[in-house]
C-alpha cells in the first residue's frame, strides 16, 4: 500500500467521508482534425449550430430534471451553462475561425479557452471561478461534434470519494445518486459550483488543495474532513480510525444541535435572547432561516457595493433590501449603512490613500460627506421598509452629534420621498457601538437611538490598539479583555437605563466562551454567522 498523502485546502462542505477513491481526469478532447476543406464553411457552421442546440437542450433538460432534487438555485446553473453554449459571442468567435478554415471542434475549444482565460484573470472570485464552466461547455460542444462520449462518472457503481483537478457541474450531475461520498479537488473555491453543489447535496468536500493532488491521483482510498478542509489519500489504519472517530463526534454534535434550530432561546431563568444572523447578501436569507435565524442582526450592505465595478443604483438596492425584508417577514432585519474604508475599499468611489486606514475616512464619516453615496442608500432603505420589519444602524459613530447628523439625512430623504409621493415604511434607527468613544458616550447616545448593536471586532481593535487583521497580535484580539468588557458593561448599562435593546453583532456573539459573559452584561440579542446559531441557542438554554 502507498504511503499517506496529506492534502490541505478549503473546507467547502461540512462532514467526514472515508471511502474508495475514484480519480476523474478531464476527458481531454483532442480534435481529430483541426482544418476543414475550402468551400465547406456553410456546412460546418450548420454542424456547429446543431451541436450547440443539442448541448444547450441537454443542459436545460438536466436543469429541469434536477430542480426537484437540487433546488431551484443549483438547477439554474444548468440554464447558465446552456446560455454559455448558445452565447452569440461564442458563435461569432467560432464563425470567424471557420472562415479561416479551422475545424469547428478545434475552434470552439480555442474560443472557449480564450474566454476562460479572460474570466480567470478577473479579480472577482465568483467570475474567475466561472472560467472552468466555460471550458466545460466548450468541451461538451466539441465532444458533440466529434461523436459525443461520456466521462466515466455516469457509470460509477460503488460509492466513492471523487478526486479531480476540477469538477464541472455537468460532471457532478452525471454521478448516479448515492455514488459519491466526498469530493477533493485541486482547484476551486467556496464559490465554485462544485462547492455550491456539494453543500446542497450535503456531501463533504475539500477544494483548492492545489498541486499536492498530483501525488494522490493513484490513491486507492481517501479520507475527507470537509469541516477542516483536510483530506488524506491512502490513509493508514490509525488515520482512518481517527476520521471515523471525528465523524461520530461531529454527527453527535450536529444531531444534538438540530433540535435547537427552530426554538426560541431562553436562559433557564426565563430570559429570552434573540439569536439572529449576520448576512452579506440577500441570497443568504433562506439558508439563514434554515439555521434558525430569528432575524438579521447585521446586514453588511457594503458587500452589495463591492461585488461589482460600479455602484448599485437606488433601485437595485431597494430590490436587495426588499428581498431580505420579505424573506424575514415580521422578524427584524437590521441594515447597516455603508461601512467603507479601513480594509474595505469600494470600486467606483475615490478613496484617499491613507497612512492608517482603520483610523481614517471610514463608515459614517465617509457616508456623511458623500451624499451621492449615502442618499440613494437611505432612500432605498426607506422604500424597502414597506415590505417588512427593517431597521437601520450606522457604523463607526463616535458621538451623538454624528448620530444626529446621520438621522437628519435619513429624515431629509424621507421628506423627499413623501414629496415625490413614493411610499416609505417605518424604520427604527440604532447605532453600532464599535468605537471606545461611542461606548463611553452610550448614555447620551441612548437618548437618541432606538437600539445599540455592539461591534466587538472593531471595539476590540480600537480599545486595544491592535489591528484586527494582524496575525501577530492574536493575544490582543479577544473581546474578553477587561477593558473591552468594561466598555460593553457601560453600553449595556446605558441601554438598560433608557430601556433600549443591546445586541452584539461582532464575532464574539457566536463564540461559546463569550456568550455567557455577554448575557451576564445584559445583552438581549446575539447575531452571528448563521451556521453557529443552533450551538448558540443550545448554550443559552443551558445558562
Ligand atoms: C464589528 O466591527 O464588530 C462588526 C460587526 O462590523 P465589521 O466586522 O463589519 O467591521
Ligand atoms: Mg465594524
Amino acid at each position: 500500500m502507498s504511503s499517506p498523502v496529506e492534502l490541505s485546502g478549503v473546507g467547502a462542505s461540512d462532514g467526514i467521508a472515508v471511502g474508495p477513491a475514484y480519480t476523474h481526469l478531464e476527458a481531454g478532447i483532442e480534435p481529430e482534425r483541426t482544418r476543414i476543406p475550402e468551400g465547406s464553411f456553410d456546412e460546418e457552421l450548420a454542424r456547429f449550430g446543431a451541436a450547440v442546440e443539442a448541448v444547450a437542450g441537454r443542459l436545460r433538460e438536466t436543469g429541469e430534471n434536477l430542480k426537484g432534487t437540487l433546488g431551484e438555485e443549483e438547477a439554474a446553473i444548468f440554464e447558465v451553462h446552456a446560455e454559455m453554449a448558445d452565447d452569440p459571442e461564442l458563435l461569432s468567435g467560432v464563425e470567424g475561425r471557420l472562415r479561416d478554415l479551422e475545424s469547428p471542434e478545434s475552434a470552439v475549444l480555442g474560443v472557449g479557452e480564450e474566454y476562460a482565460r479572460e474570466l480567470a484573470a478577473l479579480e472577482d472570485e465568483y467570475l474567475a471561478a466561472r472560467a472552468d464552466d466555460v471550458r466545460d461547455v466548450a468541451r461538451q460542444i466539441a465532444a458533440e461534434l466529434t461523436g459525443g462520449g461520456g466521462t466515466g462518472l455516469e457509470a460509477l457503481a460503488t460509492p466513492c470519494v471523487i478526486l479531480a483537478r476540477n469538477l464541472a457541474p455537468s460532471d457532478t450531475a452525471r454521478i448516479p445518486k448515492g455514488m459519491v461520498l466526498g469530493f477533493v479537488t485541486a482547484g476551486g473555491s467556496r464559490t465554485s459550483h462544485v462547492s455550491i453543489m456539494a453543500r446542497s447535496m450535503g456531501i463533504p468536500a475539500v477544494v483548492g488543495v492545489g498541486d499536492a493532488l498530483e501525488a494522490a491521483l493513484e490513491a486507492q482510498m481517501v479520507a475527507v474532513d470537509g469541516d477542516e478542509g483536510r483530506a488524506v489519500a491512502d490513509p493508514d489504519p490509525e488515520t482512518v480510525a481517527s476520521f471515523e472517530n471525528l465523524r461520530s463526534r461531529r454527527e453527535e454534535e450536529r444531531a444534538g444541535l438540530d433540535e435547537y434550530r427552530h426554538t426560541e432561546a431562553r436562559t433557564r431563568d426565563g430570559r429570552r435572547i434573540e439569536v439572529a444572523a449576520n448576512l452579506g447578501s440577500a441570497s443568504e436569507a433562506e439558508e439563514a432561516l434554515g439555521w434558525g435565524a430569528e432575524g438579521v442582526g447585521l446586514f453588511r450592505t457594503e458587500f452589495l457595493f463591492m461585488e461589482r465595478d460600479e455602484l448599485p443604483s437606488e433601485e437595485e438596492q431597494y430590490e436587495a433590501y426588499s428581498a431580505v425584508a420579505q424573506a424575514f417577514g415580521a422578524r427584524p432585519v437590521i441594515l447597516r449603512t455603508l461601512d467603507v474604508g479601513g480594509d474595505k475599499s469600494l470600486p467606483g468611489v475615490d478613496q484617499p490613500l491613507e497612512e492608517n486606514p482603520f483610523l481614517g475616512w471610514r463608515g459614517i464619516r465617509m457616508s456623511l460627506e458623500v451624499p451621492a453615496l449615502f442618499g440613494p442608500q437611505l432612500r432605498a432603505i426607506l422604500r424597502a421598509a414597506t415590505h417588512g420589519n427593517l431597521k437601520v444602524m450606522f457604523p463607526m459613530v463616535v458621538d451623538a452629534g454624528e448620530f444626529r447628523a446621520a438621522k437628519g439625512m435619513l429624515g431629509a430623504r424621507r421628506e423627499e420621498l413623501e414629496a415625490e409621493g413614493v411610499p416609505t415604511g417605518p424604520v427604527e434607527v440604532g447605532v453600532m457601538i464599535e468605537t471606545p468613544a461611542a461606548a463611553l458616550g452610550a448614555a447620551e447616545l441612548a437618548q437618541e437611538a432606538a437600539f445599540f448593536s455592539i461591534g466587538t471586532n472593531d471595539l476590540v481593535q480600537y480599545t486595544l490598539a491592535a489591528d484586527r487583521g494582524n496575525e501577530k497580535l492574536r493575544r490582543f484580539q479577544g473581546a474578553d479583555h477587561p477593558a473591552v468588557m468594561e466598555l460593553m458593561r457601560i453600553t449595556c448599562e446605558a441601554g438598560e437605563e433608557r430601556g433600549i435593546p443591546v445586541g452584539v453583532c461582532g464575532e464574539a456573539a457566536g463564540e461559546p466562551a463569550m456568550i455567557p459573559r455577554l448575557l451576564a452584561l445584559g445583552v438581549t440579542e446575539l447575531s452571528m454567522g448563521a451556521p453557529s446559531i443552533p450551538r448558540a441557542k443550545k448554550i443559552i438554554s443551558s445558562l
